[in-house]
């Protein structure tokens, strides 16, 4: 995903977040103290990472995590961070529902507006497998790589709610 927000640290901020009736499956949230953090699996143990602050200026995020080695990492425009092992095993369950910038706390709502993102969220992919390094690389830096294969941004229908607005925009 595509990431551009002036929110300081002062709250936590959902990024991202897929949940299925009964959990929240994979959320990303930046915390409190500004750190990255991937949750699987409505755990209240997630895996952390210490990154440069967002800004007005867009950065491209890309979240990694393999199940069968639990390896994770994140790149910050195409800038690879250490490897962290997380929920080896795991398995992510289908049958739910993405949603950008808000917490669901129940399927569907239970939202609170303080952990809510204000910014612009775009250009979010989702693939069942782990992309080469170099491909993330290159789609950081503005390439047509191939598309999300779980889903793909361009053909994503959205349900706008809130204060969100959809602007469309020549990549
Ligand atoms: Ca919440
Ligand atoms: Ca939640």
């Amino acid at each position: 995903m595509r990431v551009a927000t002036e929110l300081s640290c002062k709250r936590e901020v959902i990024l991202f977040a897929y949940r299925t009736p009964n959990a929240d499956e994979l959320n990303v949230w930046r915390e409190q103290d500004g750190r990255l953090s991937l949750y699987l699996r409505s755990s209240s143990e997630a895996v952390h990472f210490q990154v440069p602050q967002f800004g007005a200026l867009e950065t491209h995020l890309c979240v990694t995590w393999d199940s069968s080695s639990g390896a994770t990492a994140l790149f910050l425009d195409g800038r690879r961070s250490l490897t962290k092992i997380y929920k080896m095993g795991h398995r992510v369950q289908s049958g739910g529902r993405v949603i950008l910038g808000q917490d669901l706390d129940s399927y569907w709502g239970s939202f609170e507006a303080k952990q809510s993102f204000v910014g612009e969220i775009s250009d979010v992919n989702m693939w069942d497998s782990v992309l080469p390094d170099s491909t993330i690389q290159r789609m950081s830096s503005g390439n047509r790589e191939p598309r999300g294969n779980v889903f793909e941004w361009e053909a994503i229908q959205f349900e706008i709610h809130g204060g969100a607005t959809v602007l469309n925009r020549e990549l």
